[in-house]
């Protein structure tokens, strides 16, 4: 297995200076395809409110509203609704070569076109990740860090997982999943090596820091703690003078006012997804100064509402006491105008499951939070990229349904065709 992992590792090095060379050099003369025209008729498209008629094509996989000189081919939606194809905001299903293919088919059968996977080290996934960002296959963005202590989250699933696959896994290898970094010398030493992966984002992950200390002396916790509070800030200074987004993951109000106070762009969930052992739905109440600053510095809230499912079915009496304060915590959030991105951090699932849970909630009518599982969240995590709604140029990718999802939500569990770049993909 070794000497195979060598064999492949000086094939990479022989072939990848070749490659660099053949993608610098300009194409052949005459050999570009000519962009393929597709017009898409008898659609009714989401424009944000409801469902209405248009024509659009897609030339070179962008769409335009002006009539090509030359169509290829037509398809005729029949009546279908549609809907930009949908990004799912946090998940951890694409971060290794056994989930990554199963969640790529997975993915795209919902028309998820786009996913952000929020803790994954490049070398983790250097085996598949090229084979991603392909026709038919999901675009990903990494959080190339995942930045917490070396007692923290997410080493204690790390070991409890190999315990139970029967495998016999030291801290120290398991912390190798993850950046551990407990302070600010080690974060200067660390600190290099992360530039070096050249992220977009980064993440760095705090846990109950009201209670820290008592959770430092407790044992029960060693794994699952989160980073030192006050290495938060000095990350966002490095990442922001870099250009690189920062991601904060907090578990209580308390730590999404730590993760604010330290300038994070976005914070991972919405707090109360969960209500952890010795605390009260209370400790997850947003304060309005926190909500207040997210507001005006315009912080992204990903909402991951849906993972409360497994801790009300682990601990049903905490259930209502948590639905309750996700509702008023969104309520909130939405009325100060902060901008949330959907996301699931469902590995089993999907976003598809986060927008039919929020639906539930009833915080928000059904299209804006369609229009903010499109539009919003796409600007919230691809800015660069021109996705997640029909206009002049944007990606021709899309999801087409029999019933109007405004009426029947579910349907987005079963979509009638996409549509990826212009190109047709079947139900
Ligand atoms: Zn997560």
């Amino acid at each position: 297995m070794r000497s195979l992992a060598a064999a492949v590792a000086a094939l990479a090095l022989l072939v990848t200076p070749l490659a660099a060379h053949q993608l610098a050099a300009p194409p052949p003369a005459g050999a570009e395809a000519p962009a393929l025209a597709v017009a898409f008729e008898g659609g009714l498209w989401f424009d944000g409110t409801g469902f209405v008629p248009a024509r659009y094509y897609a030339v070179g996989g962008r769409f335009t509203a002006r009539r090509p000189e030359r169509i290829d081919a037509t398809v005729n939606l029949r009546g279908r609704y549609l809907l930009p194809s949908l990004i799912e905001a946090h998940n951890h299903d694409m971060q290794n070569g056994f989930f990554g293919a199963r969640s790529n088919a997975k993915n795209m059968a919902l028309g998820i076109f786009h996913s952000v996977q929020m803790c994954s080290k490049p070398e983790d996934r250097a085996a598949f990740s090229g084979f991603l960002g392909q026709p038919g296959t999901v675009e990903v963005l990494y959080a190339d860090a995942c930045i917490s202590g070396s007692d923290g989250h997410p080493l204690g699933i790390a070991l409890a997982s190999a315990r139970q696959a029967g495998m016999e896994v030291s801290a120290e290898e398991a912390r190798r999943g993850y950046d551990p970094i407990d302070t600010l010398e080690e974060l200067e030493r660390v600190w290099p090596t992360i530039l070096a992966r050249e992220p977009k984002l980064i993440k760095f992950i705090l846990i109950n820091s009201q209670r820290r200390s008592a959770d430092l002396a407790d044992p029960a916790t060693f794994g699952f703690r989160g980073l030192d509070p006050a290495l938060a800030r000095p990350i966002v200074e490095r990442a922001h003078a870099a250009g690189i987004r920062v991601v904060a993951h907090a578990d209580s109000a308390a730590d999404f006012e730590i993760a604010l106070e330290a300038g994070v762009d976005m914070v991972a969930h919405l707090p109360g997804y969960r209500i952890a052992e010795g605390m009260s739905a209370a400790d997850y109440r947003l304060s309005d100064r926190a909500i207040a600053q997210a507001a005006r510095r315009g912080t992204v809230v990903i909402t991951t509402a849906v993972a409360a499912t497994h801790d009300m079915s682990r601990r049903p009496h905490n259930a209502e006491a948590l639905r309750a304060m996700q509702i008023e915590n969104l309520t909130r959030l939405r009325a100060a105008g902060v901008p949330l991105a959907i996301g699931s951090d469902d590995v089993m699932g999907s976003v598809v499951d986060e927008i039919l849970y929020l639906d539930g909630l009833a915080v928000m009518p059904r299209a804006e939070l369609l229009r903010r599982a499109t539009a919003d969240t796409a600007r919230a995590m691809f800015p660069e990229r021109p996705i997640g709604r029909f206009a002049e140029g944007a990606e021709a990718s899309f999801v087409a349904y029999d019933v109007d999802p405004l009426e029947r939500l579910d349907v987005l569990r079963t979509p009638a065709l996409r549509i990826q770049r212009g190109a047709v993909l079947g139900p």
